[in-house]
């Protein structure tokens, strides 16, 4: 790869921040000056920028916190995006988040530039188990989770597949529910469409889990942690 492609990938800076810092015979690979934007470099060659050392990493995955409000896409003209709460040392060319939580839901949120783990996390058949926590308007009860666990047809003739529901508080005075929910599918809108189903709303949203991945509980509203290679191997 071209030094100047190499270096901007890694966010060093733009193409042309980079060949100004050429220019000014900062970078070097394996001790020896770059003379030219578009010497080539192999992943295994060191190097340095101002003789600070430039590791190489191709793939970067972020676990975001995502609070209301934002979008979970890559950009949008008028509203935040996910991207954008990243620092910018940390927008690294081809991020995006792995699936879509809505813009009111909270919770776990996987950004990376691996496309191949993207698509393997998302495409059918290969969905890994998420898990959700939620306040309700109504009162979910053991007829809700048998239908849930039945794999329920949505309004739409959507077929869903058996999904685990499981109430953790029920107020019938006044008319709500807490409860966790796993799903193995990513249909739009589907937690609240499933409720939706059996007469009830959704009012709060919150991934918790996504395979083997949790949201650390440490781990602020807004705040994201890098993955490490391992971690990601794991899901
Ligand atoms: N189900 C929903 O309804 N919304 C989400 O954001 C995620 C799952």
């Amino acid at each position: 790869m071209r030094i100047d492609k190499y270096l901007a990938n890694m966010n060093v800076g733009s193409r042309s921040e980079v060949h100004k810092l050429i220019k000014k015979g900062i970078v070097k690979v394996n001790d020896q000056l770059v003379k030219t934007p578009k010497e080539q470099v192999k992943d295994s060659d060191e190097v340095t920028v101002n003789n600070q050392v430039v590791s190489y990493q191709k793939y970067h995955y972020f676990l975001l916190n995502k609070p209301k409000g934002v979008l979970s896409a890559t950009e949008d003209r008028s509203q935040g995006t996910v991207i954008s709460l990243l620092k910018p040392q940390d927008q690294y060319q081809g991020l995006a988040p792995v699936g879509r939580l809505d813009k009111d839901t909270t919770g776990l949120l996987l950004i990376t530039n691996d496309g191949q783990l993207n698509h393997n996390l998302l495409a059918p058949g290969k969905h890994v188990a998420k898990i959700y926590r939620a306040e309700i308007a109504g009162v979910a009860d053991e007829e809700t989770v048998k239908i849930f666990a039945s794999g329920m047809t949505l309004g739409d003739g959507t077929k869903l597949k058996p999904a685990k529901l499981k109430i953790l508080k029920q107020d019938k005075e006044d008319d709500t529910s807490e409860i966790e929910i796993e799903i193995s599918e990513g249909k739009y809108h589907q937690i609240k469409r499933m409720f939706g189903a059996v007469g009830m709303k959704v009012t709060t949203l919150d991934r918790l889990s996504m395979g083997k991945l949790t949201l650390p509980e440490d781990l602020k509203r807004g705040d994201y942690v890098e993955l490490s290679l391992d971690q990601v191997e794991k899901i």
